[in-house]
């Protein structure tokens, strides 16, 4: 796993909250605030640890920068089962006691959703990606994250050398995120070949039927129950003979232990932080492309800041295809032109207007 070091960006605040009283404990990272207060996920995990949280706001500070979003980089993790029934009862305490960071503004991420939101938003007033019945646009609902990731496939496929219609698909994750993406990664025309979940790998190098595929998961739990493919564990997805392939669950799992086998030319990272840096250099050296977290999967949060400023689903769609596009190919024609690695591209771009915003701020 990479190590997060402090920069001159951040992180401003990590606290840790216990709760004993109720059996659980917190973590919130505010990485920086330049751009306006943070907004980021609150991720629900036994296995979250402080230093993925550091990870992910970072993440966050460049994602919402390169954006253009006026908020900064958060991000929060509850150490809990997401299944366990109390999980209405630790949201609302740990609402509480982030009432007067207002610095900070919760919205989904793994093991959360727009059902948590709302539960924080009732005990704090302050928080983004709200079920539409109380005003929000629920942007795992309308699959924000997976339209943004079909909007950059678009641009990427080309730099690729792929062609999108009829492009081949594996995707890691069948959750929110993987669910839109192979939804709209679709109906441009690309097939999706094999799909994962925590419990195993379902592959068909002639494609899987999508709507099949989002009954079994919805009817039986898993994807390994569709009928028409071939069943493999979880870490096979990623060795799947296929032209992209979009991890959409947890952090670092393409590394050098087995980045070797990877197949695909395109990566699109759906996930926050699922590759590590060794694991994205050899990648590159190979000649496969790999577009960085904070610009594929931005869509989720450029949704969020738009229902935070009050505007309409269609702006907010709108603002998606128009911000991974742009922002996709300025950082591959920068990594083009500098032979530099995407996301080394992608940090200039973002850190810069951090920076220029930090010179602002009175140092006190
Ligand atoms: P989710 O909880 O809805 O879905 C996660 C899926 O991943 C589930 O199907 C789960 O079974 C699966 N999974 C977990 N561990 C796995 C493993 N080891 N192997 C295979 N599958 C596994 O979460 P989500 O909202 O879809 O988020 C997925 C990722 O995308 C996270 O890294 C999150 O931070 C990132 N992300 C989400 C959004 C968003 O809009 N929801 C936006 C940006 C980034």
């Amino acid at each position: 796993m990479n190590k997060f070091t402090i920069t001159e960006i951040g992180p401003s605040e990590v606290i840790q909250l216990f709760f004993p009283v109720s059996n659980f404990h917190a973590i919130v990272v505010v990485d920086n605030t330049a751009l306006g207060p943070s907004i980021g996920g609150v991720r629900v995990s036994p296995d979250v640890t402080v230093e993925e949280v550091k990870r992910l706001a970072r993440t966050m500070t460049m994602k919402n920068s390169i954006a253009g979003l006026p908020h900064g980089g958060g991000k929060a993790g509850i150490i809990a089962d997401p299944k366990d029934p109390k999980k209405e009862r630790y949201f609302r305490i740990f609402a509480q006691a982030i009432k007067d960071l207002q610095e900070y503004i919760p919205g989904p991420d793994m093991g959360s959703n727009e059902e948590c939101m709302a539960w924080i938003y009732d005990e704090i007033g302050r928080a983004t990606a709200l079920p539409e019945e109380i005003g929000g646009l629920p942007l795992d609902k309308l699959g924000a994250t997976g339209f943004g990731l079909a909007e950059c496939a678009e641009i990427a496929c080309p730099y690729a050398k792929i062609e999108l219609k009829g492009a081949k698909v594996a995707i890691q994750g069948f959750g929110s995120v993987g669910k839109a993406a192979v939804k709209f990664l679709s109906e441009k025309g690309a097939i999706v070949v094999a799909a994962s979940d925590t419990k195993g790998s379902i592959c068909n190098p002639d494609g899987l039927d999508i709507k099949e595929l989002m009954a079994v998961k919805e009817e039986k739990g898993s994807v390994i129950h569709y009928k028409t493919g071939t069943v493999k564990k979880c870490e096979e997805l990623f060795l799947t003979s296929c032209d992209i392939l979009i991890p959409a669950a947890t952090a670092d799992v393409i590394s050098k232990d087995n980045v070797d086998g990877v197949k695909a030319k395109l990566i699109l990272q759906g996930a926050n932080i699922p590759a590590t840096l060794d694991a994205e250099e050899i990648m590159h050296k190979k000649g496969i492309l790999s577009i960085p977290d904070f610009i594929a999967n931005a869509g989720g949060v450029i949704m969020a800041a738009m229902e935070y400023a009050k505007k309409s689903e269609k702006e907010a769609f709108d603002a998606i295809s128009e911000r991974i596009k742009k922002n996709t190919k300025l950082i591959l024609e920068k990594t083009f032109n500098e032979k530099t690695l995407p996301r080394q591209a992608a940090e200039a771009i973002a850190k810069e207007r951090v920076l220029k915003a930090m010179a602002y701020k009175r140092v006190s």
